[in-house]
């Protein structure tokens, strides 16, 4: 299941302070998804900003402790 905008989640790449979307200009912060990896127990970590939904990447990765 996906949720949120159904556009391609973009890379970005935080300078100094990580608050603001980039699509349009939101300042409040955002929320956090996971995307889960198939083979590990790993996920990539996805901003949600909650003004436009717009989903970027920043390159984070979690793991999850056995
Ligand atoms: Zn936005």
């Amino acid at each position: 299941m996906e949720l949120g905008s159904k556009k391609e989640i973009e890379r970005i790449e935080p300078r100094e302070e990580l608050y603001r979307c980039p699509s349009c200009d939101y300042s409040d912060g955002f929320h956090v998804s996971f995307k889960m990896d198939k083979t590990d127990r790993k996920a990539g970590v996805h901003l949600i900003f909650p003004n436009c939904h717009s989903r970027f990447r920043v390159g984070w990765k979690i793991s999850f402790s056995p």
